[in-house]
C-alpha cells in the first residue's frame, strides 16, 4: 500500500482529465492522474480516431469564446507534442432553411465575428458532391472547423504532463475521497491512499459516484458510430469532404472525411437517447441505431453506403439542458469537476483542462462559467 502527497489529484484520465494533468503540470504542480482503465480504452467517451471541432455553435453562442480558446490550445499542444492533433477541414451544418440548427449556428457566427457563408443546395452539390440533400436543406459553412485526432490528443496531454513530472496510474480507480481538516483531500484506491491539496474529478460517465450532487442531474446514454466502405473515396477524402452535421427526418447525424481508416465515419443519431449504465460492459450499439446510420447513408450519402467495416458504441453523459457542468463540489471548494459534456465536449477539452487547472490553483479563469454552474439546476 502506498501513501503519497500531491498538489493535485486528477480522477479520470480521459479527454478532460488528461488536459487537466498537462495544464497543472505545466504550472509546476505535483500531479497524480488516476485512471480506472488504461489509456485508449473503449469503455468511456473519448476513444477512437476523431472528434469534431466546430466553432459555429448551434448549441449556444456562449460556447464560442471557449471553443476559440480550445482551438488555439489544440494547435499549441500539438506543436508542443510534435503531433498533428487538429485538422482544419471546414465545418458544414446542414439543415432545413430557417430551422433551429442553421439559425443558431448563424447567430453564433454573427455574435462572435466568425467567418462564415450560407450555402444553398446547388452550391453544396457543386462543392461537396457526396451529399444528396432534400430540397429544403441549406448549409452553414465555417472554414475554421475540422476534427481532432482524439486518442492521439489524450496521449499528447499525458506525455507532456509526464515530461513535467506528473504521475499517471492506470488500472487504479479512485474508490472514494474525503475532505481533510486542513482544506485538502484524501483519495483512496485499491493500491493505497493519497493526500492532496486539491482534487479534480473528470470521471466521465462515472462522475456521480464521486460527486453525489450530480446523480439527479446526469444520465448516461449510448451512441453509435460506423465506418463504411465508399464507392468513390475521392469524394470523402480530407480536402473534398469537410466535417458536417446533418439534421434530417431520421435524426441528427455527423460525419468526417476519411482519416486513418479506409471507411467513411458517420455518427448518430445524436439526439437518439438510449440510456445505459456505465457499469454494463456491453457497448454494442443497438440495431435501431445501426439501421438509422444505414438509412442516412442510403438517402443522403449514397456513395458511402457500402460494407460496414467497423461499428462501435460509445457512451456519454447528458445534463438536463445538454450543457456542461463545470464547478466545485457544493461546500467543498478544494474539489472541482467537469461533467456531462453531453456528446459535444471533446473539442473543449483543451480549454476545460486549462480552466480546471486554474480553478484548482487559485487562478481566475478568463471565462464566465456561470452558464456551466451546477446551481443553475437548483429548483
Ligand atoms: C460516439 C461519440 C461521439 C462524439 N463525438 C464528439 C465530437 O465529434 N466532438 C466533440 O466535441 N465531442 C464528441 N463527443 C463527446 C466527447 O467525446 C465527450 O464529451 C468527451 O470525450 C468526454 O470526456 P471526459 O473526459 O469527460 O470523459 P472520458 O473520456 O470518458 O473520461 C473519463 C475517464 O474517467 C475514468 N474513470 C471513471 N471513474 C473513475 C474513477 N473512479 N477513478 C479513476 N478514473 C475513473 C474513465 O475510465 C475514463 O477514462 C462524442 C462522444 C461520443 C460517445
Amino acid at each position: 500500500m502506498s501513501s503519497s502527497h500531491y498538489d493535485v489529484i486528477v480522477a479520470g484520465v480521459g479527454a478532460m482529465g488528461s488536459a487537466a494533468c498537462w495544464h497543472l503540470a505545466q504550472r509546476g504542480q505535483r500531479v497524480l492522474g488516476l485512471e480506472r482503465f488504461d489509456l485508449g480504452h473503449t469503455m468511456g467517451s473519448s476513444h477512437g480516431l476523431t472528434r469534431m471541432m466546430r466553432l459555429a455553435y448551434f448549441e449556444g453562442s456562449h460556447y464560442v469564446p471557449l471553443v476559440k480558446r480550445a482551438h488555439r490550445l489544440w494547435g499549441e499542444t500539438g506543436a508542443a507534442a510534435g503531433l498533428k492533433l487538429l485538422h482544419v477541414t471546414g465545418a458544414l451544418d446542414l439543415a432545413p432553411e430557417g430551422l433551429g440548427p442553421i439559425e443558431s449556428s448563424l447567430q453564433s457566427c454573427r455574435d462572435h465575428g466568425l467567418e462564415h457563408e450560407v450555402l444553398g443546395r446547388e452550391a453544396i452539390a457543386r462543392r461537396f458532391p457526396a451529399f444528396q440533400l432534400p430540397r429544403s436543406h441549406v448549409g452553414l459553412w465555417q472554414p475554421d472547423g475540422g476534427f481532432l485526432a482524439s486518442e492521439k490528443a489524450i496521449y499528447a496531454h499525458v506525455g507532456l504532463a509526464q515530461a513535467r513530472g506528473a504521475d499517471i496510474h492506470t488500472g487504479e480507480p479512485m474508490l472514494d475521497w474525503q475532505p481533510t481538516a486542513d482544506g485538502g483531500v484524501t483519495v483512496r484506491t485499491e493500491r493505497g491512499s493519497y493526500s492532496a491539496g486539491r482534487l479534480v474529478i473528470t470521471s466521465g460517465a462515472w462522475i456521480a459516484d464521486a460527486v453525489p450532487a450530480l446523480a439527479p442531474r446526469v444520465r448516461t446514454i449510448r451512441q453509435a458510430i460506423g465506418w463504411f466502405t465508399t464507392r468513390r473515396p475521392e469524394l470523402f477524402r480530407e480536402g473534398a469532404m469537410p466535417v458536417f452535421t446533418l439534421s434530417v427526418e431520421e435524426g441528427n447525424f455527423y460525419g468526417f472525411p476519411l482519416y486513418e481508416h479506409p471507411g467513411f465515419k458517420l455518427g448518430g443519431p445524436h439526439f437518439g437517447r438510449e440510456p445505459i449504465d456505465p457499469r454494463d460492459p456491453d457497448r454494442t450499439p443497438s440495431a435501431t441505431q445501426v439501421r438509422l446510420l444505414r438509412e442516412c447513408l442510403a438517402r443522403y450519402l449514397p456513395d458511402a453506403n457500402g460494407e460496414p467495416l467497423t461499428v462501435r458504441g460509445c457512451i456519454y453523459t447528458v445534463s438536463p439542458d445538454e450543457g456542461f457542468i463545470i464547478d466545485a463540489v457544493p461546500g467543498l471548494p478544494q474539489a472541482v469537476f467537469a461533467s456531462a459534456c453531453s456528446g459535444h465536449g471533446f473539442k473543449f477539452a483543451s480549454a476545460i483542462g486549462e480552466i480546471l487547472a486554474e480553478l484548482s490553483t487559485g487562478a481566475r479563469p478568463a471565462f464566465d462559467l456561470s452558464a456551466f454552474s451546477l446551481s443553475r439546476f437548483a429548483a
